[in-house]
């Protein structure tokens, strides 16, 4: 029998109350709005959650407003180096690319190293040399360079530091890592991460975004989580699969586990990020350690919310 679906989606984590004052902010909620009307329509036809949630990371990574695909944050050098990885919680199929330039949709190409099997993460030359090989879509270093990042990387350089997207360090800050989480009619759960990493970073730099556990997890039997915030702290607490596990050992819900996981961040490692989670209820829950994360969620079938907090 059909299942209600679920549908939560993330625009990154940081600090985000100038929003408030800004066009961003019905410029973020009308993207979000739009994304999730898209979604809700693959879901109700019953489209599998792992065809969801790549579709909807590619909407987010062809919107120069978040730091994924198009408009991705520049490392030091003044480049873009991306991040992507799927989780299909139906068997723990993964995929993910680190550190690939050129790509237009990381997260698709993601998606092609689950679909062939073999590995679980290809990076740089190696990842672009598999690309060629599916055919997946290239666009030239301008595509993804946008003047927002150009001033962003060069507030970052005055200030001297690595910094996240959403920080409030450069007079541009409302953009972000994106990540989708759903859970389909036939209750199958998948999650997905995709972004440009951090402002300033080294070239190289890998984040926890395509590592499976730290900055994505799926599990049909737990729930499906997509997290943003300081990579290498989430790499550090393995984050996504830490609130998969609130729910497998403690039998906590989405929203306790969400809640759990940030609280094991802080303590941890006083860590700065949120995470989106929905559970194999369909529950859907998201917390955060910063003062905002752009997400927007559809619970069991019902109506769409919105929230930059
Ligand atoms: N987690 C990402 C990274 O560290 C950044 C972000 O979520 O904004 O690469």
């Amino acid at each position: 029998m059909a299942q209600p679906y679920s549908l939560i989606i993330h625009g990154g984590a940081g600090a985000l109350e100038d929003l408030k004052y800004e066009a961003g902010e019905s410029e973020f909620k009308e993207s979000i709005a739009a994304i999730l009307a898209a979604g809700r329509q693959r879901l109700a036809a019953g489209n599998a959650a792992l065809d969801v949630v790549e579709y909807c990371v590619n909407l987010l990574e062809d919107n120069p407003l978040y730091n994924a695909g198009k408009g991705s944050v520049l490392n030091e050098n003044g480049q873009v180096e991306m991040d992507a990885a799927i989780m299909n919680g139906r068997d723990l199929s993964a995929g993910a690319v680190a550190c690939v330039k050129t790509i237009k949709n990381p997260i698709s190409l993601a998606r092609q190293v689950l679909e062939q099997g073999d590995h679980v993460m290809l990076a740089s030359e190696g990842a672009l040399a598999f690309a060629k090989f599916c055919e997946a879509a290239t666009c030239p270093d301008e595509y993804f360079i946008t003047e927002a990042r150009v001033k962003q990387l060069a507030a970052a350089k005055a200030a001297g530091r690595m910094t996240l997207d959403h920080e409030r360090v450069a007079p541009i800050q409302k953009l972000g890592t994106v990540g989708a989480v759903a859970r389909d009619i036939n209750g199958n759960l998948a999650a997905a991460t995709s972004t440009g990493g951090l402002v300033n970073k080294r070239w190289g730099r890998i984040g926890d975004t395509p590592v499976i556990g730290a900055g994505v997890y799926a599990d049909n039997e737990t729930c499906g989580v997509s997290a943003t915030g300081y990579g290498e702290q989430f790499l550090r607490t393995v984050l996504a699969k830490t609130v998969s596990d609130f729910v497998y050992f403690k039998g906590m819900d989405a929203a306790a586990a969400a809640q759990a996981g940030i609280d094991y961040l802080v303590k941890k490692v006083q860590g700065e990020g949120g995470v989106i989670v929905i559970d194999n209820a369909g529950r859907c829950s998201a917390a955060q350690s910063t003062s905002g994360l752009i997400h927007g969620w559809i619970e069991l079938g019902g109506e769409a919310h919105c929230k930059l907090g």
